[in-house]
């Protein structure tokens, strides 16, 4: 099958003000020429200056969501997002577990106003039916440290912290560590990727300048929807990484500045050509 007959099908929570979520992740498969479909799983009230409700969709409803989706649409690719509490990041595992294309776990854990945009309890389940399910994980670093424990920042304690998350899920082919979070003070901003070799781990990293911007909400979103679009374009990750994180490098510099909301504005997906 060719790239433009397959799907991506995000799973993910709804954003009204169209910088992060569903909405940011049709807006990326769009302009990368992807055709996209969404399962919604919980509606946020939100705008840019921050998150004031959540709303989880009864978990039976996203089950019927995604399942009729893949009924139906040549879903090749599945990418998950905010998944709100244990209970729908259980019902949406029990659709992965039946599903057989490639997963992208995005491990959506806090918005950045600080709201959980999945319950503590919420992340076991997310450990274990939604990342063992997956092929790709994109955790920022925060995510990173929240699901290994790491508190050190220190690349070889990562790359150790990678193999041991490998060990765990043989599913697993490719970690994404997004770098934005990570050094804040630095004017580059590295983005690591890890591979499974073997018994070992391999380490590839890609540098870019900072750009110095407010319209950063939704990058997350908008970094796995890229890779997962890539990936489906390429079938290679670390292809995918590197073409992802140009997208996203891309789009900052593109919606710097630009002004939209009063707060931490979104990127302006349609200003890609
Ligand atoms: N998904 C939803 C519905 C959100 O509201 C947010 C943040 O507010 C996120 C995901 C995570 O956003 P980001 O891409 O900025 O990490």
């Amino acid at each position: 099958m060719t790239a433009d007959s397959r799907a991506i099908l995000s799973v993910a929570g709804s954003d009204p003000s169209g910088g992060a979520g569903i909405q940011a992740d049709l807006k990326t498969f769009a302009s990368l020429g992807v055709y996209g479909g969404a399962a919604i799983s919980c509606l946020t009230v939100q705008n840019s200056l921050g998150i004031y409700r959540i709303q989880p969709v009864a978990p039976e409803l996203v089950k019927e969501q995604i399942n009729q989706v893949l009924a139906d649409l040549p879903v090749s690719h599945i990418k998950t997002g905010m998944l709100g509490t244990p209970e729908v990041a259980e019902a949406v595992g029990e659709c992965l577990a039946g599903f057989d294309g490639t997963v992208i776990c995005d491990p959506v854990l806090k918005a950045s106003d600080g709201h959980d945009l999945l319950t503590p309890a919420g992340l076991f389940v997310l450990a274990d039916r939604i990342i063992a399910n997956a092929a790709a994980l994109t955790p920022n670093f925060q995510e990173f440290q929240a699901l290994t424990g790491l508190d050190s920042r220190n690349d070889e304690d990562i790359t150790a912290a990678c193999a041991g998350i490998f060990s765990r899920y043989p599913r697993l082919e490719a970690i994404i560590v997004k770098g934005g979070h990570r050094r804040e003070e630095l004017p580059i901003v590295t983005d690591l990727l890890f591979l499974r070799d073997g018994r070992k781990v391999r380490a590839v990293k890609a540098e870019r300048k900072r750009v110095e911007t407010v319209n950063s909400h939704g990058t997350g979103c908008t970094f796995a929807s890229a890779l997962a679009a890539y990936h489906l374009k390429t079938g290679d990750w670390q292809q995918a990484f590197q073409l992802a994180g140009d997208y996203v490098g891309k789009l900052l510099r593109l919606s710097a500045a630009r002004r939209m909301g009063h707060g931490t504005g979104p990127l302006w997906h349609h200003l890609i050509k």
